[in-house]
């Protein structure tokens, strides 16, 4: 992909039922953006292929899919959005959530993503989000929501795999977002940061 190509993205960041996929999906209803979760692409993979039995196993031990596969099935999904046209990379910045998710990730993904800005959703309370994340199991049906062990690993995952992230992004890129508001109130924060973004996206395409 040539670099003037690369899709214009902003990421959701931050540790597991942080209420990255709540805002993105929220997000999706405007127009002019487009959300795209990895851990719902994972999710929708078919179980009974060779990769939805792969991905099944790694996310229901709160492991996270090896890169190689990651990058398949996400770039997989990726141009099936742009050609059914319900992404267009010319009118719509691409909200990404869940990616990437190692400091591997970050440079995989360089070839593919022009990253504007990182919201970085930020929660005091980890023992609230286990909470949250309990209630989340219940309801969406998600397997690797409904184990404590399972949640607390991939606690552990973030802090030590994805976190590090962060680091490797301009300071200046980063808005940190407290999500400890209602939906509505952590809407605002964060359209706050995107809509300046947008704007500029819009400016350079149209
Ligand atoms: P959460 O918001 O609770 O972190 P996600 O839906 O983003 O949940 O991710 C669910 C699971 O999907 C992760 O625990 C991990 O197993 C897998 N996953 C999601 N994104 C990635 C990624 N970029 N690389 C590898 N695994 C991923």
């Amino acid at each position: 992909m040539s670099p003037e190509n690369r899709y214009s993205c902003v990421l959701l960041f931050g540790p597991p039922g942080v209420g990255k996929g709540t805002q993105g999906k929220i997000l999706a209803n405007i127009p002019g953006f487009f959300h795209l979760s990895v851990g719902d692409v994972f999710r929708s993979v078919d179980i009974g292929s060779e990769d939805g039995k792969e991905v099944y196993d790694y996310i229901s031990e709160g492991q996270l899919v090896p890169d190689p596969l990651t990058m398949k099935i996400w770039k997989k999904a990726v141009d099936a959005y742009v050609a059914l046209s319900w992404y267009k990379p010319h009118e719509d910045l691409l909200v990404l959530d869940g990616m990437p998710r190692n400091v591997e990730q970050v440079s995989l993904v360089e070839k593919y993503l022009n990253v504007h800005q990182i919201i970085y959703l930020e929660c005091s309370d980890e023992e609230d989000m286990i909470h949250r994340i309990r209630r989340r199991a219940i309801r969406e049906n998600r397997t690797d929501d409904a184990n404590e062990d399972v949640i607390r690993h991939r606690f552990s995952v973030y802090h030590q795999v994805t976190a590090p992230v962060i680091d490797r992004y301009p300071a200046d890129m980063i808005s940190r977002v407290d999500c400890n508001g209602s939906p509505a109130e952590v809407l605002k924060l964060i359209l706050d940061q995107v809509i300046p973004v947008q704007n500029a996206h819009f400016r350079d395409n149209n």
